[in-house]
């Protein structure tokens, strides 16, 4: 779909990119090919296959038809030369970071998160050996210096959970590049349809597909799209992709895949090895959500906004943080990362407290409380309660999860009546 990727608009490819009638029965819809593995033609074509010199499917750890159009779609929206989907963010993370990095490495971290990735980051990945140097990602010197003969990427979110941040993403792709190593962003919060991370200097996009793609809550996955423009041998630093592979009779990755080098590792020795693929029935899921996604999106921007709007005159609050309002520092990095809008999650501060908070998720009837986001329905936490609670005080705050902040993420419900809902239970919660 490379050609007509470059004519069709969003709203086309999101239906159409990466599909096709199914070859055997001419179904419209993606069927859901629920099954592990497929029968070889031949000995040959079996060798071929697990060659890699041929492309098709040999066992749904490695491949899935179903999943395979989500990968293509994916890739597409993002502007990527491929993609590889996983069964959750986290997932997506370990295997972005899997090429990249062997025991003793570090990557550059934005202290501004999502609470899980910090906890992975921060605590799991060290049995892996591999190191994570949090940084302020508004302080250029702070994350210049934070790089060293061991880092292998810099790492951040378009739009940062919770807080309304935006991150610069020339900035930090031109600091990255600088040092020879491929800046990572996690796009989850924006999705392909507000940034186009990799249209700012981006080389990998990482999506918690779980969120604004499936949009309706009922599946997990992840997704890790390659730019397959980065060079992976121009420093030196990335033995995975340039060396002899011994699980793969040495083969060398960038020499042989070229552009599709990291997509190929990720395949062949990430999924074969860690083994995180994605269930078809969730790739199905994720498909039908992606088919709205600009629809979606437009609405979820246009509710957020109404709801920021009328709480930022609210006297039971204190601030609120949302980079769609003219208030936020954020705000022209709107124009220049997500002009479409700012998405839907943020926080706010509530006069009271953490007692306040705890009262506020206790009063709500329309909005969910829970741990999740990017829902069709409206949802508030507390985070430093829920989400950040295993994180320090400094952490919470760095993260912008302090205990007077609560976040939303706005659904497509009518906005008055969210409105409504969140005067409600303010008045109970602050009185
Ligand atoms: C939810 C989320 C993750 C983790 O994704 P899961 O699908 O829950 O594993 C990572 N990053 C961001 C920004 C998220 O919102």
């Amino acid at each position: 779909m490379s050609d007509e990727a470059k004519t069709y608009g969003f709203d086309t490819l999101q239906l159409h990119a990466g599909a096709q009638p199914d070859p055997a029965t001419g179904a419209r819809q993606t069927p859901i090919y629920q099954n592990t593995a497929y029968v070889f033609r031949d000995a040959d074509h079996a060798a071929a296959l697990f060659n890699l010199q041929e492309l098709g499917f040999i066992y749904s750890r490695l491949g899935n038809p179903t999943v395979a159009v989500l990968q293509e779609r994916v890739a597409t929206l993002e502007g990527g030369v491929g993609a590889v989907a996983c069964a959750s963010g986290h997932a997506a993370q370990v295997m972005a970071l899997f090429p990249l990095m062997g025991p003793g490495d570090n990557f550059v971290a934005s202290s501004r998160l999502y609470g899980g990735s910090i906890n992975q980051f921060g605590h799991a990945f060290k049995h892996f050996g591999w190191e994570v140097r949090f940084v302020d990602t508004e302080d250029p010197d702070a994350v210049k210096a934070a790089i060293d003969g061991k880092t292998k990427a810099v790492f951040c979110e378009s739009i940062a959970n919770p807080g309304g941040y935006i991150s610069d993403l020339k900035a930090l792709a031109g600091i990255a590049h600088d040092a020879g190593v491929p800046l990572l962003v996690d796009n989850t919060s924006a999705t392909p349809y507000l940034c186009r991370p990799l249209e700012h200097g981006a080389d990998i996009v990482i999506h918690s597909t779980t969120k604004y793609l499936c949009g309706n809550a009922t599946s997990m996955g992840g997704m890790v799209v390659d730019k397959g423009t980065f060079d992976w041998g121009a420093s030196g630093r990335f033995p995975n992709m340039t060396e002899p592979e011994a699980s793969y009779h040495g083969l060398k990755f960038f020499e042989t895949f070229g552009n599709l080098a990291f997509t190929f590792y990720s395949i062949a020795i990430t999924l074969r090895d860690i083994g995180m693929c994605q269930a078809p029935m969730n790739a199905f899921q994720t498909l039908l959500g992606i088919e709205t996604l600009s629809l979606r999106m437009d609405k979820h921007c246009e509710n957020a906004l109404k709801v920021a709007q009328h709480l930022e005159q609210h006297s039971a609050v204190e601030y609120v943080s949302y980079a769609g309002l003219e208030s936020s520092p954020y705000y022209s990095r709107v124009a220049e990362y997500c002009p479409k809008g700012a998405s839907s999650i943020f926080t706010f501060g509530v006069k009271g407290g953490y007692d306040a908070c705890v009262k506020l998720v206790d009063s709500v009837e329309l909005f969910s409380h829970l741990a999740n986001l990017g829902d069709a329905r409206s949802l508030i936490i507390h985070s430093a309660s829920t989400t950040h609670r295993q994180l320090t005080p400094e952490q919470q705050s760095a993260a912008g999860a302090g205990p007077e902040v609560v976040r939303l993420s706005i659904g497509l419900e009518t906005a008055e009546d969210l409105i409504a809902d969140l005067d409600q239970a303010l008045a109970k919660a602050v009185g």
